[in-house]
């Protein structure tokens, strides 16, 4: 019999982590976290994201809900159809699923672009290091050679055949702001964000309210399996997802447990 009341939040290695543990995916997401601001990939703001996110995951059940299931097979069917895919990757992201963001590249032929909201040239080659350590061959970002228009300077900065030509954007756990900014490019946006009331989300063609430790393995899993589809039946099932019922149903799971 487990004692889990001996695994504390500050396991030294993952597999310290009982995967029986009733709150087993909560205490993978901290470590990782941790193990992130120990590496300078994450900074410390994005402990106070994990948290918030940590909260909502709670309040879901630990699970993907049946409308994030549809929301990630949308994302693959966009993703599938974009002729520019391009996967941002800010320092949660990196923290918690690299080696699933390769996976998802290679899956939807999309390119990897680091984007981060505290911008330091020391966090951006660590981060693109913890990718290429992850397989990643290519890493964009580091020459932000362009700018999102009406943001401020460094949150703005992109790459010029990354994120600012491409068509479909996957931004997880992405700052209101810059997912509003991307919008008004007039980008397809699939946010992944616990919170259904963020920004985020709200201004997403495709909101997944669900854990990126979930939902990416979850968007790479859908992509394999329509990897054959033709266009039409992509596009079927990205008209028959919306996004407002997506919402309103993870808000009812949260605020009532139904
Ligand atoms: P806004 O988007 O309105 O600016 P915010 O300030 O709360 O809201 P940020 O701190 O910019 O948002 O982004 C963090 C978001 O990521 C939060 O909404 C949080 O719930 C979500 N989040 C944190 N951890 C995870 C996770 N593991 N999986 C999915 N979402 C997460």
């Amino acid at each position: 019999m487990t004692d889990y009341d001996t695994v504390s939040a500050d396991v030294e290695e993952e597999e310290e982590i009982p995967e029986d543990h009733p709150r087993y995916q909560d205490l993978l997401t901290r470590h990782r976290i941790e193990e992130g601001v120990e590496k300078g990939i994450t900074h410390l703001q994005g402990m106070h994201a994990e948290g918030r996110g940590s909260a909502f995951d709670y309040l879901l059940g630990e699970e993907t809900i049946p409308t994030a299931e549809e929301a990630e097979r949308a994302a693959a069917a966009h993703l599938l159809l974009a002729d520019r895919p391009v996967l941002s990757i800010n320092g949660n992201v990196a923290a918690l699923v690299p080696g699933e963001m390769v996976d998802l590249a290679e899956a939807v032929d999309a390119d990897l672009e680091v984007n981060l909201f505290n911008r330091t040239p020391e966090r951006m080659e660590a981060i693109a290091d913890h990718l290429r350590d992850h397989g990643a061959e290519d890493v964009k970002g580091l020459e932000a050679d362009a700018r999102i228009p009406n943001l401020d300077h460094q949150r703005a900065k992109v790459d010029e055949d990354g994120i600012y030509a491409a068509d479909v954007v996957l931004v997880p756990l992405e700052d209101g702001d810059r997912a509003e900014a991307l919008d008004e490019m007039g980008k397809t946006e699939i946010v992944v964000d616990l919170n259904p009331l963020s920004r985020s989300p709200q201004v997403a063609d495709v909101p997944i309210v669900d854990n990126i430790i979930r939902a990416i393995p979850n968007v790479t899993a859908h992509a394999r399996d329509l990897a054959d589809a033709d266009d039409d039946r992509l596009r079927g099932i990205v008209e028959e997802f919306d996004p407002d019922r997506a919402l309103e149903a993870a808000e009812k799971r949260i605020r009532n447990g139904l």
